[in-house]
C-alpha cells in the first residue's frame, strides 16, 4: 500500500479488478491527500507575511493554468499542439498542480465527457451527490489507476508514463524548492518577514489545497450552477463565477458541447483567461495551432440564445397582461420585441424555473405559453 504512494502504477496486473469494484474510500491511500489539507493549519504556527500570501495566490492561478490550459486543454483534449520537448515541459507544470499525472488526468477527463451525468461517470452530482462529486471520488480505490488503454496516443511516450507513475515526484521537489526559496528570503530579504516553513504552508499547501478545491468545482458546480446555452446530453452549465475562479472552465456547457476548441468562452463577455494565456504562449512559439469555434457551433449558439431569449419574454409578457397592450393585439410580436431589447444573453433561464435535464428549447418555449395560464414566475423587472 505504501508502495502505491510512490509508484502509483504498483501491481498494475490488479488494476483492471480495482478498476471493477464498486466505490470505496481507501482511506490508507488517501492519507498524503489528507495531510495536503491537514497541514493547512500549520498557519496557525507559522503566522502570515503579505509575500507568502501573494505567493500563494500568484502559485494558486499559475498552477489552475495548468489543469486548464495544459492537463485539460492539452492532454485532455488536445486542442493545440506543441513538440515532444514542449510536451514534456508542459507535462512538468502540470504536475506541480499537485493533481496527480497528465494521463491520470486525462484518462478521467475523457471518460467523464464519454459518460456525462450516467452511472459511469466517476465525479456526476446527479447521480453520486454533491460531495462525491467534489471531493468523494477521488478517495475512492476504483479511482486511483489509469486505464492506459484508453490513452493510447499518451501512453507511447515513456517520459510521460514515468511522470504519471512516479506522480509525487514533481510535487515533491516543488514543495522543496518552495521551502528552498523561504529560507534564501529569510537570510538575504529579510524585510519580507517569511521564512522556510510559512512559505512552504502558503505557497504549497494552502495554495494547492485551493487550487485542488477550484478545479473540483468544476466537476460538481459546473453541472449544478448556472445557465445551459446547448441542449447536450448532460447536464452542463455556463457561469460567470466559476469561470473566474478556474480562469474559463465556468463555460463547461459550451464545452460539452464542442470540445474540440481551444477556447471555452466563446464570446468576448464569456471571458477565458486560460484561452488568452495559450494565445500568448503561442506567440513564443512553444505551442501552435490552436483551434477555433465553427461557425456552425457559433450560428447554433445564436440560435439557442434567441429562443431562450423569446421563451423569457414570453413568460414576462404572460405575468403582466394589463400592462402589456402589445400582447393583445399582437402577442407575438411583443414577445419578440421584449426579446430583441432584452439583449441575446441575459434572459437565460435558471434551473428552477427552466427545464429539467435534457429538455429542449422548443420545450422552453411551451414552458412560456403555459405559463400563461398559469403564471408563477415573479414578475421581471
Ligand atoms: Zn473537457
Ligand atoms: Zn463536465
Amino acid at each position: 500500500m505504501v508502495l502505491q504512494w510512490i509508484d502509483s502504477d504498483h501491481s498494475p496486473e490488479r488494476q483492471a479488478e480495482m478498476r471493477a469494484q464498486p466505490d470505496r474510500v481507501d482511506w490508507m491511500r488517501c492519507i498524503p491527500f489528507i495531510i495536503l489539507h491537514v497541514a493547512c493549519f500549520g498557519v496557525i504556527w507559522v503566522g502570515w507575511s503579505a509575500f507568502a500570501v501573494w505567493t500563494a495566490v500568484v502559485l494558486y492561478f499559475v498552477r489552475m493554468f495548468a489543469v486548464t490550459g495544459i492537463y485539460h486543454r492539452y492532454f485532455s483534449h488536445k486542442t493545440y499542439h506543441t513538440s515532444r520537448g514542449g510536451q514534456f515541459f508542459l507535462a512538468l507544470w502540470g504536475a506541480t498542480t499537485v493533481q496527480r499525472g497528465a494521463l491520470w488526468w486525462a484518462y478521467h477527463h475523457r471518460h467523464h465527457h464519454q459518460h456525462s451525468d450516467d452511472p459511469e461517470d466517476a465525479h456526476s452530482p446527479h447521480v453520486h451527490g454533491f460531495w462525491w462529486s467534489h471531493i468523494g471520488w477521488i478517495t475512492s480505490r476504483r479511482n486511483f489507476p489509469t486505464d492506459y488503454s484508453k490513452i493510447n496516443d499518451l501512453r507511447k511516450y515513456p517520459e510521460l508514463v514515468w511522470l504519471n507513475r512516479f506522480d509525487t515526484a514533481v510535487p515533491i521537489l516543488f514543495a522543496l524548492f518552495i521551502y528552498g526559496l523561504g529560507v534564501i528570503l529569510e537570510t538575504y530579504a529579510p524585510g519580507l518577514g517569511t521564512n522556510g516553513s510559512q512559505l512552504l504552508i502558503w505557497g504549497f499547501f494552502i495554495s494547492t489545497t485551493a487550487l485542488f478545491h477550484g478545479t473540483s468545482c468544476i466537476n460538481s458546480m459546473a453541472h449544478l450552477m448556472g445557465k445551459r446555452r446547448f441542449n447536450t446530453s448532460d447536464d452542463s452549465r455556463n457561469s460567470f463565477i466559476l469561470a473566474l475562479i478556474c480562469l474559463g472552465e465556468g463555460w463547461h456547457n459550451n464545452h460539452h458541447r464542442y470540445q474540440a476548441s481551444t477556447r471555452n468562452g466563446f464570446h468576448w463577455w464569456e471571458i477565458d483567461p486560460t484561452y488568452y494565456g495559450l494565445k500568448a504562449l503561442s506567440w513564443t512559439g512553444l505551442i501552435w495551432g490552436l483551434k477555433p469555434v465553427p461557425k456552425s457551433i457559433m450560428e447554433e449558439a445564436a440560435r439557442m440564445d434567441h429562443a431562450t431569449s423569446i421563451a423569457a419574454a414570453q413568460r414576462a409578457a404572460s405575468v403582466h397582461p394589463e400592462v402589456s397592450p402589445f400582447k393583445k393585439i399582437m402577442p407575438a410580436a411583443a414577445a419578440i420585441a421584449v426579446a430583441t431589447a432584452s439583449g441575446s444573453h441575459s434572459m437565460l433561464a435558471s434551473k428552477s424555473e427552466a427545464p429539467a435535464m435534457h429538455h429542449d428549447v422548443a420545450g422552453m418555449v411551451q414552458d412560456g405559453a403555459k405559463a400563461e395560464t398559469t403564471p408563477t414566475t415573479p414578475p421581471l423587472a
